[in-house]
């Protein structure tokens, strides 16, 4: 047993075997440097064998096995290997991009705290527990008897108590003397639920993890999870790679969050990932959101799932009241109904917050020339540069292109150039003059572009300091706003019709997050939407609060269209210079595959991605589905290693998206 195997960061889908006279049977998992070309790689042992494939002569010897650290355990290497072998990527890249960049690199932190096995679970001293509701209740007991793998959708809108309900399964779990992974949508949401759990388990060993936390801290973290000595594991999607010897519960907050699935790289969805990992470790998984993905919601219907439901807000309060403002027959005032501008009028006399909901940055979507047409393009995407005029710039969303607002029209001349449509700048400063005397506040990706300034403007809030927040998504997301009484939605059609067809399943979801913001104890909320299509189904329903009315609606659309969840897809995406090649390299794709499917898959023909040239390179894409996950994934895995031998033609560059998200 001279020879291992190594799993290396190449973007080539096999092991490479070299030479290690002194391996044992005991080193699968270790990291190992090995020579590769002229310089040197560090990788993962994922096996060891007596002889290779490989000429002996071509055989190398490893540089070193790194035993510093313990090895990666099988259930992490199972873990990557799943991971490479669903979303069709290489092992080497994933086992690489599972471990915390340090360990990367080969190196590793210093000193590791001590801690970890049974912890005492008693709260802060001065905390009281709350008792918990029949539903609270059942879910919990339902969690701690499951006894093995089981997946739970938890489901219940802002405020019914999901977290009390996690919090009382982790203690739990703790008590047993095992860990809790707890995997949340976003960075900005860690510090406040970060600052629950600890304060319940003040003696456990929390690490977060997250790509915003330094290199050696997170490497810090990742050791400790692997000696076994961090009892808790909060955080982001990469979290989920995290090695847990004595696992025994994962919770996926807000298990619809997109942020969920990587959408470059590694295309993998956390959340999936984590069900499987659920699987095979044999333990319970809890999924929780308001507004479940639709994929999920299915699974809870037809039974694969438990469906847990908490049906009222915890603390006694009524749900906001929905409105929806019909703007067809109204001259809006910059984009605001008089309805709308009335009520944030009344919350400004009685010192409640409001906050209007856009979810578009920048002060307009696009600039143009009244006089030949001009508009402003990026010349990179195929897309519009953003009017940015608090810095006088004009930006691209997509690539970061930015250029100084024009003077004049670049092609006639004509100075009188004019912004077209609405984003948060506008209404900022369209409210600004409305209401003068309104403290707004504007909070968006441009606004809160560092964790600093966004923690600086939730602290603002709550301090009581802002009359009018003004905010896209993500101030929809996990956070508590003591006096915000309404709620104004503007712009929210243009999801209706979207060409995705999850636009309305987003859209409903945001609404609702959104919506949930407004109203606490002592103060009833309201949410006005404004839109010019009052009878549609989506506001109806969450005009009544009904998210499982609007979910059935949206699988039986989706049922008849034969959409996810009912087929299962995969995408082929291809760049390069010109659309051209995009497009015949898919095309070749295309005629390979036809060999390959079966006739349970459908191969759909190569097309431009609707964002069809991003950094100058023009996208294609290929669609491919099928009724049965198995048959595709089986496709899939003869596809790729066809794909993997053609020659491309210089500069096209392709990868797969296996359930992607985004079309
Ligand atoms: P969610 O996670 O669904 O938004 P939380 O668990 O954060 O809900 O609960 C919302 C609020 O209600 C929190 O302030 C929480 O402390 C409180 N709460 C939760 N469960 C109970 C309960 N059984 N009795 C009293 N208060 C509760
Ligand atoms: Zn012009
Ligand atoms: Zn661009």
């Amino acid at each position: 047993m001279n020879i291992v195997r190594v799993a290396l960061d190449v973007p080539l889908p096999r092991i490479f075997d070299y030479l290690a006279p002194d391996a044992a049977i005991n080193d699968v998992g270790y990291r190992v440097t090995v020579p590769f070309g002229r310089g040197f790689k560090t990788g993962v042992i994922v096996g060891l064998a007596a002889a290779s494939d490989q000429p002996a002569d071509k055989l190398r010897e490893v540089t070193a096995i790194l035993r510093d650290m313990p090895p990666l355990p099988g259930e992490w290497l199972a873990l990557c290997a799943f991971c490479a072998s669903y979303y069709q990527a290489p092992l080497g890249e994933v086992c690489t991009f599972a471990l915390p960049p340090l360990l990367r690199r080969g190196k590793l932190p210093r000193a590791i705290k001590p801690g970890g096995g049974k912890v005492a679970v008693s709260p802060a001293p001065g905390f009281t527990l709350p008792e918990l509701l029949p539903a609270q209740q059942a879910a919990v007991s339902a969690i701690n008897r499951a006894g093995g793998f089981s997946t739970f959708l938890l489901h219940g809108v802002t405020g019914s108590g999901k977290t009390e309900v996690y919090l009382r399964a982790i203690a739990e779990v703790l008590e047993r003397g095992g860990q809790v992974l707890m995997l949340v949508p976003e960075i900005a949401l860690t510090p406040q639920l970060e600052g629950r759990v600890r304060m319940r388990f003040p003696a456990a060993h929390l690490v977060t993890a997250n790509s915003s936390i330094a290199d050696a801290a997170r490497a810090r973290g990742f050791l400790d999870a692997l000696h076994g000595l961090s009892d808790i594991v909060l955080g982001t999607r990469l979290a989920v790679f995290m090695p847990l010897p004595r696992l025994q519960l994962i919770i996926v907050d807000e298990e619809h969050d997109a942020s969920f699935k990587q959408q470059d790289g590694l295309r993998y969805s956390a959340r999936d990932i984590a069900i499987w990992r659920a699987h095979h470790r044999a333990i319970p998984i809890v999924l929780g959101s308001a507004t479940p993905a639709l994929e999920t919601f299915q699974h809870a219907l037809s039974g694969r799932y438990h469906l847990l439901d908490l049906p009222d807000r915890a603390v006694a309060e009524a749900p906001p009241v929905v409105r929806v403002i019909d703007t067809r027959r109204e001259k809006l005032h910059e984009g605001l109904s008089g309805a709308l501008i009335k009520a944030l009028k009344l919350r400004l006399e009685h010192g409640e917050q409001s906050l209007v909901f856009l979810n578009r940055r920048g002060y307009a979507p696009v600039l143009a020339c009244s006089s030949c047409g001009w508009i402003s393009h990026c010349r990179r995407c195929a897309a519009n540069l953003v009017v940015h005029l608090l810095d006088n710039r004009l930006r691209c969303h997509h690539c970061g292109f930015e250029a100084i607002f024009p003077r004049a029209c670049p092609d006639c001349g004509n100075v009188d150039l004019q912004p077209f449509g609405r984003g948060t700048q506008r209404l900022e400063l369209a409210l600004a003059a409305l209401l003068p005397s309104a403290r707004i506040l504007r909070i968006d990706r441009d606004s809160a572009n560092t964790p600093k300034k966004w923690q600086a403007l939730l602290a603002t809030i709550h301090a009581g300091e802002a009359d009018i927040l003004i905010g896209t998504q993500m101030l929809a997301k996990g956070h508590d706003f003591p006096r915000l009484t309404l709620v104004g939605a503007i712009g929210a059609d243009a999801a209706l019709f979207a060409a995705d067809f999850r636009a309305p399943e987003r859209l409903f979801a945001q609404l609702m997050q959104v919506g949930g913001r407004s109203g606490r104890a002592d103060l009833a909320g309201e949410v006005l939407i404004q839109t010019e299509h009052p009878e549609h189904p989506l506001f109806q329903a969450l005009a009544d609060h009904d998210y499982s009315r609007f979910a059935q609606s949206q699988l039986s659309e989706r049922k008849v269209a034969g959409f996810p969840p009912f087929t299962f897809q995969a995408l082929l995406r291809a760049e390069s210079m010109t659309m051209d090649s995009s497009l015949a390299f898919l095309g070749q794709a295309r005629a390979l595959a036809d060999s390959l499917a079966g006739d349970r898959i459908t191969l759909y023909d190569p097309v431009p991605m609707r964002l069809s040239r991003l950094m100058t390179m023009e996208r294609g894409q290929l669609l491919v589905e099928s009724a049965s996950r198995p048959q595709l994934q089986e496709f899939l895995g003869r596809w790729m290693e066809a794909l993997y031998k053609l020659k491309l033609p210089r500069g096209l560059r392709w990868h797969l998206d296996v359930d992607p998200l985004e079309f």
